[in-house]
Formats: structure tokens, C-alpha cells, sequence
């Protein structure tokens, strides 16, 4: 059969630099169709300088008509990321063709099989890869931003608990404090406290930092949130804003990253930080697994049987959950309030293919080498022996040091070993990504780690909507229908 073939180009920001202007994509395009035996019956050409704005494209809506209207009975394209540009454009795209039975060719990778369900679903996990990859380059310079920004420079809001007003020093000095003080006056009026109360305010950050770590010390040892939050009132410390403490707070701000000297939210790590660590990283780490458990926290304890649980969404925008096994013993999801129930095992391995995509593509970058980290975790543990020594020659009388040099010779070593420990932080910029992404094989990795764990990494990397199913528009007998998960790749750190 002769196709009336149309030739869809766009030409996008995304592609610059590949030498992608729209006569190079129409050339190809050409040829493509002589040799497929095609008739090319009409040019539909965007300029869409700005890749996934949503902005319409007059002559790809013109193509969907044309398509419907049966003028079209093929399309080709040089790529399929030529043709749509997001999630929803896809599936507006799959349900044209699908319903008119029009095929689609490309340059670049042949035949876009729309027709049958696992067609779809390549084509989905390419258009969800793509989309990351343009994500990744917006999201690379907004972290920069950030990280700009935790340099030392005044950001005002709220000081964080444990740190100065900059949000960066620990442990002040009555100068430093002075200086900042001094700056926030100049910028916005306010009053410059005396050198008296600036004094106090260096004891209580110190003392802030020191309940951090210690805290996070004992709560591994064994001891729980409350006792330790029962001490801090009883001690009249409070939080920075001066109310007492309880225990989702104390919680929460205990699992901070910013506490291990790394950037990020609620135990989500984007990044090293400029400023010390007061927590070591590991130790850091274990809290969260001890603590930050989402699962563990709402449920007492009970683990999750199913990935996607109180993680995957409803399109109403409820988390689903486990629905029951009904009589074919299989596990599905269910909309807390009762809009749809799906079976859990293809859904959750259509996102577990979009992971594995992920983690092989693009992640790794995340995450330096281990092998980078072992020279830095030796010359750790050899600051921390000889810290212990120099504490141990002082304490000897026959040694000879007088105070002023243990304190000399212990600052600076103090001071190593936080550098030390920030550096090591900056390179392992973990996240729940670290061992998975750069094991040999992330995606045996990933598929061996814990529930919990693919319920983090998932989390960090997509969102997951399903949605109802549109009568009429299942595919052939079909059980399940893909077009029904709606995976978007996330921004990290939000
Ligand atoms: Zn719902």
C-alpha cells in the first residue's frame, strides 16, 4: 500500500548544536519515504524554540487534523521527540493514530509502533527518558542557584536551628555574630544587638549545635525521640523561633540534611553545602533510616507490601493504596476514595522499567565513585587517632605541653577534620541513589534493594498518577492499559 505521508519537523532548543535545522530534518524525512515507498503529500514544520513550555504548535495541530480527517495515512518524523513533547502529548498522539490506524516512521529509529501495547510502552519510557534529560539541564543550572546561595550569602527568613542568621556558621564566635548583625542592620534596619547579648546568643547556638549532635548520638544508641525532647524542655531549650519542642519537630529537624552538611529536604540530599557538617554522614544516614521511614511513620511499624503504596497517586490527587486481593489473590491499588482499583504488578512494572532507564542513563552523575571516598574516610579516621593522642600527651604530665599548645595543636586539628568530613560529604553526595545508581548493574540493584528503599528512589525520581480508564478506549482485550500510569520524571530536591 502507498502511504499519503505528511513530514513533521520542529525545530527546539533541545536539540541545538546536533545540526537539526528544519531542511536537514525534512531531507532525511525525503528519503526515508522514497525508500519506504511513501508519497510525501504535504511539510508540517514548527519553530518551537523552547522545548517543553507547552506552547502550541500551529502546524503539528494542523498534522492531528490532517491525520483524523484521513488525508494523512502516515506520518514521518526524524525523531519521536520531534513529535511530542511531554507526557500528555504522547498519549494525545497515541489515541490519533491509534484510533485512524495511521503508522509512524522516523530517521532515527525506525518504526514507532503505536499499535500494540508493548509498542506503546517503549514509547512511553522513551518520551519519559527524553523529557528527564531536558529536566536535568534546567535543574543542573537551579542547583548551581542554590548552591550560590549557601555560599555565605544573606538569604534572610528563618535561621535554622542549630545555625547562625546566614544559615551557615556553626558555633559563632561574639565577632562573626557582630558582623552579621551588622550587615543585617545595613540591609533591612533591623536593631544590632548588644555585645552583651550577642554573647549569649554565641552560647546558645553552640549549645544548639552540641544538642544536635548529640541527640542524634543517643537516638542511634538506642534512646527515643521523646526523651530526648523531654530533656531539651526541661533544659528550657527550645526551637529557633523559641517554642518548645516536640516530637515531630525534633524529628524533623534532626533529619535535616543541612545537620550532615549537605543540601536538601526532609532526608532528601541534593547536594554538599558549603557549611560543616555537625553530624557525620554515616551517622546521618542511619538516622534517617531509623527515623525517616514515611512507611514506618504512619504506620507504626507495619512495612509496606506494595512499592507504590501512599506513593503512586490517584488522578483525583489521593495517594492510592493496597485495595485487596479480591478473588484472584492479586494484589491491586485502590484510590482511598474509591475512584479506581488497578492490578499492582504491571503498573509497578512499567515504572520499574522507567527507573532502570533512569538509573542507567542519567544518574550516576550524582554520585562520585566509591572508590573515590576511601582516601578521604582513611585520612578521617587518622585525624581522629591523633586528635585522641593529642588529648591523651596533654593529659600526660611528662609530656610538657602546656595548654596554649594543646589548644593551638587541637584547633587546627579540629578544624581538618570538619574540613575533612564536609569534603567527603560534597563527594558522596548521596541520596537514596547512592549504591544503586553506581553499583556494576543498577538495575539488579535496584530490584534486590529493600521496599523501602525502591520507595525512595521512586520518590526521587517520578511522579506516579494512574488514571481511570476511558471506556471505549481499551486496547483490544487487553487487561492492562499503560496509557492509564502516568509517569513524570521529577525535578530533584523539591
Ligand atoms: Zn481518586
Amino acid at each position: 500500500m502507498t502511504h499519503r505521508a505528511g513530514i513533521y519537523c520542529r525545530i527546539s532548543r533541545d536539540r541545538i548544536g546536533a545540526g537539526l535545522g528544519i531542511e536537514r530534518q525534512e531531507r532525511d524525512c525525503r528519503e526515508l519515504a522514497d525508500r519506504l515507498g511513501w508519497v510525501t503529500i504535504d511539510t508540517y514544520a514548527d519553530n518551537d524554540l523552547s522545548a517543553y513550555s507547552g506552547k502550541r504548535r500551529p502546524r503539528y495541530e494542523r498534522l492531528l487534523a490532517d491525520i483524523e480527517a484521513g488525508y494523512l495515512t502516515a506520518v514521518i518524523a526524524w525523531h519521536a521527540d520531534r513529535l511530542h513533547r511531554s507526557p500528555v502529548e504522547l498519549e494525545r498522539y497515541i489515541a490519533v493514530c491509534d484510533r485512524v490506524g495511521v503508522p509512524t516512521q522516523t530517521v532515527r529509529a525506525g518504526h514507532l509502533d503505536l499499535s500494540t501495547a508493548n509498542g506503546r510502552m517503549n514509547a512511553r519510557i522513551t518520551g519519559a527518558v527524553a523529557r528527564h534529560e531536558s529536566e536535568q539541564k534546567g535543574e543542573r543550572v537551579r542547583r548551581q542557584k542554590q548552591q550560590a546561595q549557601a555560599q555565605g550569602r544573606w538569604i534572610g527568613g528563618r535561621r535554622p536551628f542549630g545555625f547562625a542568621i546566614d544559615g551557615v556558621t556553626l558555633r559563632p564566635t561574639v565577632e562573626q555574630l557582630q558582623a552579621m548583625h551588622d550587615r543585617a542592620a545595613a540591609l533591612y534596619g533591623d536593631t544590632v544587638p548588644t555585645v552583651d547579648q550577642l554573647g549569649k546568643l554565641a552560647d546558645r547556638l553552640t549549645a544548639e549545635a552540641d544538642a544536635i549532635a548529640d541527640a542524634s548520638r543517643r537516638i542511634l544508641a538506642g534512646e527515643s525521640v521523646r526523651s530526648v525532647v523531654s530533656e531539651w524542655n526541661r533544659a528550657g531549650l527550645t526551637t529557633a523561633t523559641g517554642a518548645p519542642w516536640d516530637g515531630s519537630k525534633a524529628r524533623q529537624m534532626l533529619l535535616r540534611p543541612r545537620n550532615a552538611g549537605l543540601t536538601g529536604n526532609r532526608g532528601r540530599v541534593l547536594g554538599p553545602a558549603v557549611w560543616d557538617p555537625i553530624v557525620d554522614r554515616d551517622s546521618w544516614e542511619a538516622l534517617v533510616a531509623l527515623l525517616g521511614d514515611p512507611s514506618r511513620r504512619t504506620h507504626r511499624g507495619t512495612s509496606l507490601k506494595l512499592v507504590g503504596s501512599f506513593l503512586y497517586r490517584c488522578e483525583c490527587g489521593e495517594p492510592v493504596r493496597s485495595g485487596g486481593q479480591r478473588e484472584d489473590g492479586k494484589p491491586r491499588y485502590a484510590c482511598a476514595v474509591g475512584h479506581l482499583r488497578r492490578l499492582a504488578e504491571p503498573v509497578d512494572d512499567l515504572v520499574f522499567k522507567v527507573v532502570e532507564r533512569l538509573l542507567v542513563r542519567d544518574n550516576v552523575e550524582l554520585i562520585a565513585p566509591a572508590a573515590d571516598l576511601a582516601p578521604l574516610r582513611d585520612r578521617l579516621a587518622t585525624l581522629r587517632v591523633r586528635s585522641e593522642e593529642i588529648a591523651a600527651l596533654f593529659g600526660d604530665p611528662d609530656s610538657g605541653m602546656t595548654g596554649t599548645q594543646f589548644r593551638v595543636a587541637n584547633e587546627r586539628l579540629q578544624r581538618e577534620i570538619r574540613t575533612t568530613e564536609a569534603e567527603l560529604g560534597r563527594r558522596s553526595a548521596s541520596s537514596a541513589l547512592a549504591g544503586i545508581a553506581d553499583a556494576p548493574n543498577p538495575s539488579l540493584a535496584f530490584r534486590s534493594a529493600s521496599i523501602d528503599r525502591q520507595r525512595t528512589v521512586i520518590d526521587l525520581l517520578m511522579t506516579v498518577t494512574l488514571t481511570r480508564i476511558e471506556r471505549g478506549r481499551r486496547p483490544g482485550g487487553s487487561y492492562f492499559d499503560p496509557a492509564t500510569v502516568e509517569i513524570v520524571p521529577k525535578k530533584q530536591g523539591e
